[in-house]
């Protein structure tokens, strides 16, 4: 079984500085991941990572790898990691590919998934006509008519790349403007956008049509409101992919996020943490926050092996 320091899970860019930062310490490191940049690879224009002025989501995650990759991190993209368990001074990872692998601790840089809104119609018509990805399915809505559900800076920011597509972008949020989380930045721009239309108070009730979408239904203050629609994304938020640390016995929240000190480490010890499946970076999940928690929980994990081989 290979060997390693230390093995990150996750390739988004918590996972991918980590590995960085780990080959700067001569860390013999491994990273596995399900998507090259994560959630980045799905972000539309980033115009708030210092050094890039725009630059769009799949041109950062390339430039992440190209950087990991050219430092020394091993990088096996486009797998799933199944199991990890606690073995003798550290844990055995299995991977999708058959193939186990041993580090002396472990990172889980594992993100947070797409939320789904648990409505009638949505698993029957995802995929025919419902999507959870703007920057991956914006371009087959050419003059259509679409939706996008949700308040946040997702939500918002998808409706600014589906108006440049789409005829007419209708921006779907539950509650009054003021409650909205995205930033005014995302909201001034869609405001902007003539081809934007906000409607508030749009709780989310049904998606309708036979073998692909036709209307959605939602109730806005006891009245029901009926959309004929093209398509509709869904943008309400994400749901940590921590359910393998919590096997191992690492504590989260209520929600799922895994709590961390202020160092990334977990109560169980080689165990640590960073970027959105955290509760740190939950709080604003941004790319650099996930990639600074990334570099400090390499340095951790680090100092945490130069500790137990001492011992
Ligand atoms: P958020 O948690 O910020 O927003 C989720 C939105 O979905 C809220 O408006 C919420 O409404 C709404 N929502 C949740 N559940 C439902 C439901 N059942 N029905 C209808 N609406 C629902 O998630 P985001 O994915 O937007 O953002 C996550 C993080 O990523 C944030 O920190 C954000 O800043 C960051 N991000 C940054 C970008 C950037 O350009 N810098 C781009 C994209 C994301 P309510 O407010 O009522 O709870």
């Amino acid at each position: 079984m290979k060997t390693y320091d230390v093995i990150i899970l996750g390739s988004g860019p918590a996972g991918l500085t980590a590995g960085i930062y780990a080959s700067r310490y001569n860390m013999k490191n491994l990273v596995i991941g399900k998507e090259i940049g994560g959630q980045v690879a799905e972000s539309y224009e980033i115009e708030n990572y210092p050094g890039f002025l725009k630059v769009n989501g799949i041109e950062l995650a390339e430039k992440f790898r190209e950087h990991a990759e050219r430092i020394g991190v091993e990088l096996i993209p486009f797998i799933n990691v199944l199991d990890i368990q606690k073995k003798r001074n550290g844990f055995v990872v299995k991977a999708e590919n058959d193939m186990e692998y041993f580090g002396k601790c472990v990172i889980f840089a594992t993100g947070a998934r797409k939320r789904k809104l648990g409505i009638k119609g949505e698993d029957r018509l995802a995929g025919r006509g419902i999507s959870y990805c703007a920057i991956c399915d914006a371009p087959f809505f050419k003059n259509k008519i679409v939706g996008v559900i949700g308040g946040g800076d997702s939500a918002v920011s998808a409706a600014v790349l589906l108006a440049e597509h789409a005829k007419k972008v209708y921006l779907l949020y539950r509650r009054e403007k003021g409650k909205m989380r995205a930033t005014p930045y995302w909201v001034m721009k869609a405001e902007k956008n003539k081809k934007i239309e906000m409607v508030f108070n749009a709780v989310p009730k049904e998606f309708a049509g036979k073998d692909k979408l036709e209307y959605a239904l939602f109730d806005c203050k006891g009245k029901e409101l009926k959309l004929k629609l093209d398509g509709i994304f869904v943008e309400v938020g994400t749901k940590p992919e921590s359910e393998l640390a919590k096997k191992l016995g690492v504590r989260t929240d209520e929600r799922g996020y895994i709590i961390v000190n202020h160092d990334m480490s977990t109560n169980v010890k080689g165990v640590f943490a960073a970027g959105d499946v955290t509760t740190g970076s939950n709080m604003f999940a941004q790319i650099i926050t996930a990639a600074s928690e990334g570099a400090i929980a390499a340095e951790s994990s680090y100092k945490y092996i130069k500790q137990t081989s001492r011992a």
